[in-house]
């Protein structure tokens, strides 16, 4: 069959595509760019704000129309499943879970169990982003994830492992760990993140491994082991921690389950061990019950961070979470907050990166866009030359920069 896959959101669901591609290939399906050339068409839905879900029912109203097998798969196939099947009766549902079961799915079979994800195909690309659990040891308030995704499995190291050799050997230079909470890999089945980023860094190769998303309450329980294995070469100095919220009652009321002093912790920690690491962040705003002095807090711990990268979501009430009940903040007060915080996350990383320019660093140059390579430096900072080949490990120097990205002479 010649099969068309379509992916939205997170880098978990974009290793969950990998997976299926690399599953129906090995089946000896096709896998075509364009939707008119398909035999069936897979959606890999993303609704983590109402925003996404929207554009998911109108790509599913369209999609349908081609009167083709349709699977959904991603987070709306298991948290919204009645939504989909409200508009497109016929769709085949495959949960994040399941997506192992891609072929089975394609014959038309329905209602899948779970599957570890390890030991299995993928489809290699200079870049992979390799899912090394599904689920969390937490309940946000407002997050649908939960729902979509369930209660902490993590898959066996010894088969990932097996899985990233494979992927290294055939010509993968950047390993993306992505879980919706990196740092609490292996907390059900005696293993750890820092175990986990040790076995993968002693992968013969010359490659590089982002470590994705942490929740702080799992990073700070496994602080130092987490230090010392982020010390690899192979490891980006990147830190990805969500913040949400510097104030104390509106992370109650997110039940976060830490503090801002936990993530000031981790913070200066990584800082003092690695003085070019880069920090990435996200942060709700005009969450319900947000006084203005509860954006101050988030406010100002941002300025005294000054971290790399600040993602600004306003804030999305999802259905069956707990926050959907609450009683929501003006529109007007959101998109204000909102508009604050993103002027300063530009100056913040202007800021930082104007600091390295004249600075000769190591990148790995992994894609085009228009006529620049663009790559990464061991920072994990997108950096664009016009001297460098992809796939090419390079030293260059920082000739200028622009608050997302750097340039090399
Ligand atoms: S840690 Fe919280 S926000 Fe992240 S997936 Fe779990 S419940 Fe959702």
């Amino acid at each position: 069959m010649r099969v068309y896959i379509e992916t939205y959101g997170c880098a978990a669901n974009q290793g969950d595509a990998s997976i299926m591609q690399g599953i129906l290939v090995e089946k000896g399906h096709q896998i075509v760019s364009d939707v008119g050339q398909a035999d069936a068409i897979i959606l890999n839905t993303c609704t983590v704000i109402d925003t996404t879900q929207q554009r998911m029912i109108n790509r599913i109203k369209k999609l349908m129309r081609e009167g083709k097998t349709l699977i959904v798969a991603g987070c709306m196939a298991s948290s919204q499943a009645e939504i989909v099947k409200k508009i497109a009766k016929d769709a085949i549902l495959l949960p994040p879970r399941s997506v192992v079961y891609v072929d089975d799915a394609l014959k038309g079979k329905d209602g899948f169990s779970e599957s570890l994800k390890a030991g299995i195909p993928r489809a290699i690309k200079i870049k992979l982003n390799i899912p090394i659990a599904d689920g969390c040891l937490y309940n946000c308030s407002y997050c649908i994830t939960k729902i979509a995704r369930g209660n902490l499995t993590s898959y066996p190291a010894d088969l990932l492992v097996a899985d990233i050799k494979k992927a290294v050997k055939e010509g993968c230079k950047e390993i993306r760990l992505t879980a919706q909470d990196t740092a609490s890999y292996g907390r059900d089945i005696g293993r750890s993140l820092p175990e986990l980023i040790n076995m993968v860094a002693n992968i013969e190769g010359e490659f590089r491994v982002r470590v994705g998303m942490m929740h702080p309450l799992s990073a700070y329980n496994i602080l130092d082991d987490l230090l010392d294995s982020f010390n690899n070469k192979k490891v980006y100095k990147f830190l990805h921690l969500p913040l949400q919220s510097a104030s104390p009652k509106i992370l109650r009321k997110m039940r976060r389950g830490y503090t801002f002093e936990h993530f000031m912790e981790i913070i200066e920690a990584f800082r003092k061990k690695f003085a070019d690491i880069t920090i990435a962040t996200d942060v709700i705003v005009a969450f319900p019950g947000e006084e203005k002095e509860d954006f101050e807090h988030t406010l100002n711990a941002l300025l005294e961070i000054e971290p790399d990268v600040i993602n600004i979501t306003r804030f999305s009430p999802r259905p069956g979470t707990d926050s959907w009940k609450m009683k929501r903040m003006p529109t007007q007060i959101a998109k204000e907050r909102s508009r604050i915080l993103s002027s300063i996350a530009q100056e913040i990383a202007y800021k930082r990166n104007r600091k390295l320019i004249g600075k000769k660093v190591n990148a790995l140059f992994l894609e085009e866009y228009k006529n620049w390579k663009v790559g990464k430096t061991d920072s994990y900072k997108s950096v664009f030359s016009k001297n460098a080949s992809i796939g090419d490990f390079m030293k260059v120097k920082i000739t200028d920069a622009s608050p997302t990205h750097l340039y090399a002479g």
